[in-house]
């Protein structure tokens, strides 16, 4: 969301927000820093034209590529037969417009450049500054310009660059554009367009919602004009253009109206189109979830003292390192209630660890140290099926990563200050440390695993939908293991090594249930918001120097 006010040429940002330190992010780039795109189509034609490379980025601000698809938008569509696209790429949480066009830019995650929400309070473009400024290092003839709509873009993430313009209205970027591309001769040329963003907020995030459906469309048309531009300079038929579209952020609908900002799939989820008039079509997908269905006899979470619990000190970390797993199955519940938790939830600073629903049907983790803490939101858990949620806390790498059934939501930095998580209160599911907060999960919590190491993701993902046995490659780190369907009783009883079982200070209700289980491998090998620096400078022949550090990789073709 950007709130901003704007007085005269002032702009003045106002959203400082984010009551956590939540910096959550869904860049899964770190392992893919050195692979080359494999995009060569089925059909094969993967040679690029001679031509002087040139470069055009559309970016439209929180348009959803399901409603760019499915509106009226002809000039968007022409692109794709020679497109290599994905309508199933992801940015990084917080979905905030300052963190991707951060990322767009500079081509690293948050973690590098510390952006997280629009309010630019600590920004690294020193050390990662925009691909354009890192174009004008390799070749400073080139021409390189910034026409946004969104005043921060060209104040905080851009400089160094040749032509920065600031336009009160998405018309008069259009008009700069379509001046540039005929007057002056870009050789990059970013363009940012905010009203989509500005309709999705007013009326939601959705290809049903007509204001925002109509948005898009007028954006589509003045791609057409810019397009038209572009292909009538007198020189065109020697150049060789990369065009990039690509949103910020995603979206979604809240009541009448919409935002972004949070870690839902939806918000996360962004298109990237990447054309040039020499590249044969290649639509990348995710591929699908895998799923599982679960039946057992589980225990009912449906009222705050229902809830199973030890005071085994196992289960304080201090300043180590440790995964805790659970599954969750609910349709609803009320406020935040704890899923699995060793602190007092009353505030977030408070010292240890939780997984807790969260309000508006999804779910978070928390850590705190009593000065620090923090927070990342997961996706929604309220449909009744069952969800694998997981907590990695890496001591080594300073890193709070989360998992939703399987598939990477999010990961925030560590503070180098940050202290013990040793509450000294019980370990408890279904309920925080104090075994007494106000709020329960009203539903089955099973599956809960603590292991005394961060797990990998590799090691997360394949046993998402499956029980944990000795052959697991972590077992011996497995310190606490309540599979939570032994149907009866008033323990929860432990499968790992430890044999620590919880137990219920009141019995609960036992039933059997047949629900289903994604295992998740949904953000397999797609685009992300950090490819799309990485790809322009590849485009431009400019060599990766590998202490940049870009998270990136790149869908060019091989040249
Ligand atoms: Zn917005």
């Amino acid at each position: 969301m950007k709130k901003i006010f704007r007085l005269g040429y002032v702009t003045i940002l106002a959203s400082v927000l984010l009551v956590t330190s939540c910096t959550n992010d869904a860049a899964l780039a770190n392992d893919e820093n050195s692979v080359i795109a494999n995009t060569t189509s089925k059909t094969g034609k993967t040679a690029l034209s001679s031509g002087t490379k040139k470069l055009l980025i559309i970016g439209i601000d929180g348009c959803r590529g399901d409603a760019l698809m499915g509106a009226n938008t002809p000039n968007v569509h022409a692109l794709l037969p020679n497109s290599i696209y994905s309508l199933d790429a992801l940015t990084e949480a917080p979905t905030w417009s300052g963190n991707g066009w951060s990322t767009m830019l500079s081509g690293v995650t948050h973690l590098k450049h510390g952006v997280t929400d629009n309010s630019f309070s600590n920004p690294n473009f020193g050390t990662y500054p925009s691909f354009l400024k890192r174009l004008e290092t390799y070749n400073s003839a080139l021409k390189t310009m910034s026409i946004v709509h969104w005043a921060p873009i060209n104040t905080y993430i851009v400089d160094g660059i040749d032509v920065e313009k600031t336009l009160t209205a998405d018309l008069a970027v259009k008009n700069e554009a379509v001046a540039a591309l005929t007057n002056d001769n870009p050789d990059a040329l970013f363009l940012h367009f905010d009203d989509v963003d500005h309709a999705g907020h007013s009326y939601g995030f959705s290809i049903n919602v007509p204001q925002y459906k109509s948005s898009i469309e007028t954006t589509d048309g003045y791609i057409g004009e810019i397009l038209a531009a572009l292909k009538n300079r007198p020189n065109y038929a020697n150049e060789d253009w990369l065009v990039v579209v690509a949103p910020d952020h995603g979206g979604i609908v809240t009541g009448s109206t919409g935002s972004h900002g949070g870690s839902s799939y939806e918000e996360r989820n962004i298109f990237t189109i990447f054309n040039n008039k020499n590249f044969t079509s290649n639509k990348i997908e995710k591929p699908v979830d895998p799923t599982t269905s679960i039946t057992g006899k589980f225990a009912n979470f449906n009222a705050n003292s229902i809830y199973a619990s030890t005071s085994n000190a196992l289960y304080n970390f201090g300043t180590s390192s440790f995964t805790v797993e659970c599954r969750i199955k609910t349709s609803g519940y009320s406020s935040d209630p704890s899923i699995v938790s060793n602190k007092n939830w009353v505030s977030g600073k408070n010292r240890g660890f939780i997984i807790c629903a969260n309000t508006g049907g999804t779910w978070k983790v928390n850590i705190g140290d009593t000065q620090n803490r923090v927070d990342i939101s997961g996706g929604t858990i309220i449909d009744g099926k069952w969800h694998h949620l997981t907590l990695v806390v890496d001591r080594s790498s300073k890193l709070v990563k989360t998992y939703q059934d399987g598939a990477f939501v999010g990961q925030a930095a560590i503070q180098a200050s940050f202290g013990s998580l040793t509450s000294g209160l019980p370990f408890a599911i279904g309920q925080d440390g104090t075994l007494a907060y106000g709020a329960n999960v009203n539903g089955n919590i099973a599956e809960v695993r603590v292991w005394n190491k961060a797990l990998s993701e590799a090691s997360i993902l394949n046993y998402t939908c499956s029980s944990v046995t000795s052959s697991h490659p972590d077992y011996v780190n497995l310190i606490g293991y309540w599979k939570g369907d032994n149907g009866s009783g008033s323990n929860f009883t432990d499968s790992s090594s430890k044999q620590v079982a919880l137990s219920f200070p009141n019995v609960p209700t036992w039933t059997t249930s047949t629900a289903s289980l994604k295992c998740g491998n949904a953000n397999g090998i797609v685009p992300k918001m950090v490819d799309i620096a990485y790809s322009s400078l590849q485009w431009f022949g400019v060599p990766i120097n590998l202490a940049w550090s870009l998270d990136g990789r790149s869908w060019l073709p091989a040249n």
